[in-house]
């Protein structure tokens, strides 16, 4: 085949010989024939003499992987110079290098290919450059996608704002609805009482009103302060040996009136003698009367609600159940959930924010409880279902009292700078049967009661000028005030307040508006003398 190929002619035999860069001819296939430079005889490690008459592959044995050969061949039928793009070659250093060969035909005098001429530039730099332009090329796909997962991300947390603030608006539109109602109760109360001067049975039902609505926004305020006090991890439970009818009896009582006000009946079925648990009884208190409280409200009026309680091992399970609106079997799992509210047109009217029953599932697992919803579907009542571990031991010690008893007179100071509170608070104790006085600021506390002697202050602490914690160690640096029993009247009722009350010099801290029940305690309690 190799008389094929023309003879090169001198000029360019001389120039190619010159020539850095190695060149090589091959004919039909691909044998190299007369044509090598001393540059290629170089680049692949031979003589010339052994190179010529031998395959292109021997020379260059990585020509068939990396295409170098597909192209020889391409060049050759096709008729048309070509050139590849780098190649790596591993045959004679070490480390990869890379050439880049460029191809043209050699043709004969009819124009038919007789060989190929194959030119090979080193082109290590160049791989490498495009290498790193390839990589970086990847990295900014990677980076674009990591930026369009960020937006994705980005655009799930704006979703979920807008849900939250939604939310928000949605609960401070109810709180204020459900703050306006008792107000206006309350406000329309005040002028009936005007108006109504000397006719007792409107003065007296009209005060009942006063007092249920007054009550909704106590009980109101004081389930907000036990959310806010769940989120801030805040909630404690002041647990005691607690006898579970009284704790009952006393939701029942407090649920009363929403019961009554829908003419709804009530079936108490309780466990035959006394049942002891180790628990904070305000919570439990708590846990009755609202599932109670919604039994009442989720009911058509004439409603039927159940509430039975009964030993089960270890565990007393409570039940209320109630023939009302029913909750739809999508909404239980949820029903736990603060502000959770089942979507029933008429469920406003009686009010609610939907915290009520997440306090009950927070205060029955804080017991170490469970506690679980029921409901056959829309309309067809529904049934919570509390379990909680019994205590075991009939001791009656430590009980919670329910008949207070009736103790003797005392002298009470109360230090009040609203002076409708303070007046009011003197005129219930005066009532009760007691002895007392009012202040209307800090520095008059201490000077009353260094005239007066009372066995009871009941002091406020928010005062202008000289509060509440300044007045109560100023009385207990005197000889006089040693023994006095303080205790603090606050709207604030957390942990810290009470160790700064205590570290004042109190005794006992109540949270305003006092419960009666609570006063009536602390005074039955002081010491007899
Ligand atoms: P609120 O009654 O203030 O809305 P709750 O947390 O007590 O809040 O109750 C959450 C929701 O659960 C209520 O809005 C109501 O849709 C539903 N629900 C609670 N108790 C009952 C019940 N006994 N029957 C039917 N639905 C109830």
């Amino acid at each position: 085949m190799t008389e094929h190929v023309p003879a090169i002619p001198r000029l360019c035999r001389y120039l190619s010989e010159r020539s850095p860069q190695p060149m090589v001819a091959v004919d039909g296939t691909t044998h190299i024939v007369s044509y090598v430079n001393p540059a290629f005889a170089e680049l692949v490690g031979m003589e010339i003499k052994q190179l010529i008459g031998r395959p292109f592959s021997e020379a260059v044995p990585e020509g068939v992987e990396n295409g170098c050969l597909a192209l020889l061949d391409r060049v050759f039928h096709s008729g048309v110079a070509e050139s590849s793009e780098e190649q790596e070659h591993r045959q004679t250093q070490p480390q990869s290098v890379y050439w880049s060969y460029f191809m043209w035909p050699i043709l004969g005098e009819d124009e038919r290919p007789l060989g190929v001429m194959i030119q090979i530039t080193e082109a290590t730099e160049v791989a490498r450059f495009r290498q790193q332009a390839v990589a970086m090329n990847e990295s900014l796909l990677i980076s674009a996608a990591r930026q369009h997962e960020l937006k994705q991300v980005a655009e799930a947390l704006s979703a979920r704002l807008q849900v939250a603030v939604s939310a928000r608006d949605h609960f401070l539109a109810i709180l204020s609805h459900e703050l306006r109602n008792p107000l206006a109760a309350i406000s329309n109360g005040m002028e009936l009482l005007k108006l109504a001067v000397g006719n007792q049975e409107l003065v007296e039902s009209c005060r009942e009103m006063m007092d249920r609505q007054l009550k909704q926004m106590v009980k109101l305020v004081d389930d907000l302060l036990d959310v806010s006090r769940i989120t801030t991890g805040k909630l404690e439970l002041r647990k005691q040996r607690v006898e579970l009818n009284s704790v009952l009896r006393e939701s029942v009582e407090a649920s009363r009136a929403l019961i009554n006000a829908g003419d709804h009946s009530l079936t108490v079925e309780m466990p035959p003698g006394e049942v002891w648990l180790d628990a904070d009884p305000t919570r439990l208190a708590q846990i009755f009367l609202n599932l109670l409280n919604n039994a009442a409200k989720y009911s058509q009026p004439h409603g039927s609600i159940r509430l039975v309680a009964r030993v089960d091992g270890s565990e007393i399970e409570v039940s209320v159940q109630d023939q009302g609106v029913g909750i739809p079997p999508a909404k239980l799992d949820h029903i736990f959930e603060m502000f959770m509210q089942v979507d029933v047109s008429w469920e406003r009217t009686q009010g609610g924010m939907g915290i009520g029953l997440s306090l009950v599932k927070e205060f029955v697992d804080l017991h170490g409880g469970r506690v679980e919803a029921r409901s056959p579907g829309l309309g067809q009542g529904s049934e919570f279902l509390v379990r909680l571990p019994l205590t075991s031991g009939s001791d009656k010690q430590n009980t919670i009292a329910v008949e207070l008893p009736r103790g003797p007179q005392r002298r009470i100071l109360v230090v009040d700078d609203n002076r409708d509170a303070a007046e009011s608070l003197a005129m219930l104790l005066k009532m009760m049967g007691h002895e007392v006085r009012t202040a209307h600021g800090g520095e008059a506390a201490v000077s009353v009661a260094a005239e007066y002697r009372p066995m009871l202050v009941l002091l406020d602490l928010g005062m202008p000028q000289v509060d509440g914690y300044e007045a109560a160690r100023r009385i207990r640096s005197q000889p006089w005030g040693a023994e006095m029993y303080l205790a603090a009247l606050s709207g604030w009722g957390a942990k810290d307040d009470r160790i700064r009350t205590q570290d004042c010099g109190f005794d006992r801290h109540l949270v305003k508006p006092a419960d009666i029940e609570a006063l009536k305690q602390l005074i039955a309690d002081l010491p007899s003398n």
